[in-house]
């Protein structure tokens, strides 16, 4: 497998990556940016409280982000990153094409999802054999029948990574948004999976019991996994030791270079926590870059 190596990896192509990305970049130091834009909170959003701007669409101020980045010598790679892990004393970032990347500083700007499934008995069934996080719990279920739900690369990879524990693996996906490695990894293996499915409640009382399908087919399980959009912030961060605020265990840790608890790891953006503002993350992203670019520097 060939390896790419940059000074910069930034997770994220929202405000906070792609304002890292600027201010990276034009330190004159090898910037790459991963992610998909459209998995922004921003994308579909209207702003009218950003400075100087006035009011304007948020696909519209990405695709300005992305063209600036480029500009200015940042690529930009459409996929999300599976793994990371620290390497050489930098770091090695596995994406889910199967790409790996090496990189002397990191930047966190993976934001911070909000997704729900939205059905009967997910907010009752948590805890209870609903979970957010394979990564978390998996090991609760051993040797247990599970379903994992999502069409991005959190619920393809929780589903071969809940093969490697449970007795049944069930993946319901509308429409896949994943690459191409990572969905013919899926086929191949023994993951069971209903393409074109929606999950339309989740069974039992006072444990998981099992899962209803749009197209009244019932399966039965003891875990559900909603796992929608790309692997989240706790999950990654917790792989390389990063802390977390401890007050909530759920946004990153950053002082006020952006810096957290590991050299050469920045954080910026809703992942930081609130207030979840484009202000806050572009401000972030800004201080996150040209710390990244100067400890990349130092490394050389
Ligand atoms: C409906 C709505 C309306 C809003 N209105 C406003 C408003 O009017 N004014 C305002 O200031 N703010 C508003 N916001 C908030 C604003 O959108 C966020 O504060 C801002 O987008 C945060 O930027 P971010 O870069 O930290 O995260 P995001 O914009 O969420 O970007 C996160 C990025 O990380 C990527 N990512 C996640 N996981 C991975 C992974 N494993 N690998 C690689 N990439 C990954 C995603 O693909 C995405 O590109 C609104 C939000 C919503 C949802």
């Amino acid at each position: 497998m060939s390896q790419d190596s940059f000074d910069v990896v930034i997770l994220g192509t929202g405000p906070a990556g792609l304002q890292a990305a600027i201010h990276a970049a034009r330190k004159k130091v090898s910037v790459l940016v991963l992610g998909r834009r459209p998995q922004s909170s921003l994308y579909k959003a209207h702003v009218e409280n950003f400075c100087c701007l006035g009011k304007i669409a948020g696909g519209d101020l990405l695709e300005a982000g992305r063209e600036q980045a480029e500009s200015f010598g940042a690529q930009l790679w459409d996929e999300d990153v599976l793994e990371l892990e620290p390497k050489d004393g930098g770091f090695l970032i596995k994406t889910e094409s199967g790409r790996q990347v090496a990189a002397k500083a990191l930047v966190l700007a993976m934001g911070i999802s909000r997704n729900k499934l939205g059905v009967p008995g997910e907010k009752e069934l948590l805890g209870k054999g609903v979970s957010y996080c394979v990564d978390c719990d998996a090991g609760f279920y051993r040797q247990a029948k599970v379903a994992v739900a999502g069409d991005g690369s959190a619920a393809f990879s929780g589903a071969l990574t809940m093969l490697l524990v449970a007795s049944e693996v069930h993946l319901i996906y509308g429409e896949a948004t994943v690459e191409a490695t990572l969905a013919e990894q899926v086929e191949a293996g023994e993951v069971i999976a209903h393409p074109g499915r929606k999950v339309k409640a989740i069974l039992g009382t006072d444990k998981v019991e099992g899962l209803q399908l749009d197209n009244g087919e019932t399966l039965e399980v003891e875990g559900v996994f909603i796992e929608l959009g790309a692997k989240g912030a706790v999950a990654l961060a917790g792989t390389l030791g990063v802390m977390m605020d401890p007050e909530t265990m759920q946004y990153i840790a950053a002082d006020k270079k952006q810096a957290t608890n590991l050299p050469g790891v920045y954080a910026c953006g809703d992942i930081t926590g609130p207030p979840w503002q484009v202000a806050k993350a572009v401000g972030e992203g800004c201080v996150a870059g040209l710390e990244a670019a100067a400890f990349a520097k130092g490394r050389r």
